[in-house]
């Protein structure tokens, strides 16, 4: 069966990574059977492939360099570092492939939980490089499934100076993407896959199941 991806239909704002050897590994993923270690392999390989796409359009700078015959003019990434902040734990899956396509990225830090009574997110845990109005930020996180962390990280972001913010998951449903894009309009969201819908229990469907739990082992 040789089917292409879904043609481009993503809303405004949202970047979907449809690039084959993404949605190849992103294939893998799904799979109840694939193992711990190769889900592990997976989600960084397809984090590195995606941050490719999210760096395409950084500031650069000229700088002379000079080549063994002649002074040229070359390129380098304008500005303070890129900071890239998972959403524990499941977001630290994708930090170690990104740092290997952006090895001078700094790394944030966002612990959330869900408080049972309100089921809104609480933050438990914030840390990222100071200055942050000057940098750019990518908040990571494999599921983008009801949107509330991802509002409220991006939120305590910008509480803190950030202006320049983007949102790397893997799979998305359409009801985090609309909730992430109605309170933060101004974030880009990269996915390599807009899923059909979340369940009750509130996974996505037809999803990856437990990121987290895949990632780490637990269960
Ligand atoms: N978090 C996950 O790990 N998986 C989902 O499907 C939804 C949220």
């Amino acid at each position: 069966m040789h089917t292409a991806p879904p043609p481009d239909a993503a809303p405004r704002g949202v970047v979907v990574v449809r690039h084959p050897l993404v949605q190849h590994k992103l294939a893998l993923l799904r799979d109840r059977g694939t193992p711990t270690k190769i889900f592990k392999e997976l989600v960084d390989e397809i984090a590195m492939l995606m941050a490719y796409e999210a760096t395409a359009d950084l500031a650069l700078d000229e700088v002379p360099v000079d080549t063994p015959l002649e002074r040229t003019v070359g390129h380098r990434v304008a500005g303070k570092k890129l900071t890239l902040v998972p959403i524990l734990r499941a977001g630290l899956g994708m930090v170690e492939g990104i740092l290997r396509l952006v090895p001078s990225a700094r790394v944030g830090h966002i612990g959330l939980y869900r408080d049972h009574d309100t089921l809104e997110p609480v933050d438990y845990y914030f840390k990222v490089p100071g200055d942050a109005a000057e940098r750019d930020f990518f908040v990571l996180d494999p599921m983008l499934a009801t949107g509330g962390s991802a509002v409220s990280a991006v939120a305590s972001l910008k509480r803190a100076g950030a202006a320049r913010v983007k949102f790397l998951c893997l799979v998305a449903a359409p009801a985090g993407v609309e909730r992430l894009a109605a309170a933060h309009p101004d974030v880009t969201i990269y996915c390599a896959s807009l899923d059909r819908e979340l369940n009750a229990q509130g996974y996505i469907l037809p999803g990856l199941g437990d990121a987290g739990d895949r990632l780490f082992g637990t269960r």
